[in-house]
């Protein structure tokens, strides 16, 4: 076993995928971004540090997320591996992580730039069950969350400025991962602008 990377733009719907792949793979999901959201919540040293990049939509310094993945692959749940979403995001990242765990695949969900930001405006989660929503393009069902008690929440840095310096962001520092894990075999593309099914579809007929 090994673990999977989940690559793509901000809004690409990593999350979304992860929730699923889960279900199919049980492995579990490693975001940093909601590792971050929940330091900066609890007011620990960590996201005191994290929360004025996060506001600006700039990355967080490596070293403080590798503390982070080094604490969380240490876990009972990641010793047969994880899936990881919105990480790595640098060179740097991916060469600390490759002495940390095997990857075995980094699938790429691709969505053009033109569609990030209405993909990212409209986003909610549950708090309760962590499943991921848009108001027009995956609203939550008349009846409610299927955990059956949704609480809905919503990002402070899902807004129009903030979106264009994490598209920034990606294409400077993140997207020259792609050629990165090509080079090793491990890089695969679907296309994330289409139905939430055909993509979960795709991303699991490149893992089986
Ligand atoms: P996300 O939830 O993945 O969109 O991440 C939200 C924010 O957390 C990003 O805009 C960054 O400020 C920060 N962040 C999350 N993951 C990383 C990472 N791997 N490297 C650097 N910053 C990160």
């Amino acid at each position: 076993m090994g673990s999977i990377v989940l690559f793509g733009p901000p809004g690409a719907g990593k999350g979304t995928q992860a929730h699923r792949i889960m279900e199919h793979t049980g492995l579990p999901q490693v975001s940093t971004g909601d590792m971050l959201r929940a330091a900066v919540k609890a007011g620990t040293p960590v996201g005191l540090e994290a929360k004025g990049y996060m506001d600006r939509g700039e990355l967080v310094p490596d070293a403080v997320i590798l503390a982070l993945i080094e604490d969380r692959i240490q876990e009972a749940d990641a010793k047969n591996g994880v899936m990881f979403d919105g990480f790595p995001r640098t060179i740097p990242q991916a060469e600390a992580l490759q002495t940390l765990t095997t990857i075995t695949h980094v699938l790429a969900i691709e969505v053009p730039d033109e569609r990030i930001v209405e993909r990212i405006c409209g986003r909610s989660t549950c708090g309760q069950c962590g499943a991921v929503y848009h108001d027009t393009f995956n609203p939550v069902p008349a009846d409610g969350c299927a955990c059956g008690n949704f609480q809905e929440k919503r990002r402070a840095d899902d807004n129009e400025n903030t979106v264009l310096n994490r598209l920034g962001a990606y294409h400077e520092q993140t997207a020259p991962l792609a050629a990165w894990y090509d080079e090793r075999g491990l890089f695969h593309r679907v296309d994330g602008d289409r139905a939430i099914d055909e993509i979960t579809h795709d991303l699991l007929g490149v893992l089986n």
